[in-house]
């Protein structure tokens, strides 16, 4: 598994909900580990601790990581700093994955360069496009730095084409432009959708 690139790299992976990301995150991470790299994969808590978990595809695969809060709590991690965990020292993995990186933060991207300037290749998984069809917080920033973007597509809900965007449910119904992006006891739920079906309400 030589990588063509000289040492240390940025790879991104993105597309909308369901388009195989955390697949095809999976599926990169397990080839390293079959040819021997050390890997370490990380992916956004939900809750304010960081512990140990595991990154699923919604086709039930998985691979372990660590839950962090932030782009501190990885730097934090590698460094064994305050780490609740076994610090792995004073070496770098050889691949670091992380996956749903649009729900961390914009010191995701010194991070990762500061990582692939070290040696180490960094593959991120994300959402490049919210709910609203637009770019997605930093992840245009990651885009443009990458020495390789892979863009996936889902499958449209509604006719069955190549789905670029998710469409957001509030109740069943195409949520609003200017719906808050977390939405206290409402049943929401998303769908891969093309541009043509890919509904915003006024
Ligand atoms: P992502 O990380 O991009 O959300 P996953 O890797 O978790 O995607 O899941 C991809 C899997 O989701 C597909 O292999 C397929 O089994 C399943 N899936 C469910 N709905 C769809 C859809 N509308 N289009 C494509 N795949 C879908």
């Amino acid at each position: 598994l030589r990588s063509p690139y000289h040492g240390g790299h940025l790879e991104v992976i993105v597309g909308p909900m369901f388009s195989g990301k955390s697949e095809e995150l999976i599926r990169r991470v397990t080839r390293a580990v079959i040819a021997r790299q050390r890997v370490q994969v990380f992916k956004p808590a939900l809750d304010d601790r960081y512990h140990e978990s595991a990154v699923a595809s919604h086709a039930g695969r998985t691979v372990n990581a660590v839950a962090v809060r932030s782009a501190r709590d990885i730097r934090a991690y590698l460094s064994g700093e305050g780490s609740l965990l076994h610090a792995p020292g004073d070496t770098l993995p050889d691949v670091i994955g992380i996956d749903e990186v649009q729900f961390l933060d914009a010191a995701i991207i010194p991070l990762a360069l500061e990582l692939a300037d070290a040696g180490v290749r960094v593959i991120l998984a994300g959402l490049d496009q919210d709910f609203r069809a637009e770019p997605f917080g930093f992840i245009p920033e990651l885009l443009a730095r990458a020495e390789s973007v892979e863009k996936l597509t889902a499958i449209c809900t509604v006719c069955g084409a190549p789905a670029t965007r998710s469409q957001r449910l509030i109740g069943g119904q195409p949520a609003h432009f200017d719906d808050p992006v977390v939405l206290v006891g409402a049943e929401e739920s998303y769908e891969a959708r093309c541009r043509v079906h890919h509904v915003l309400q006024p």
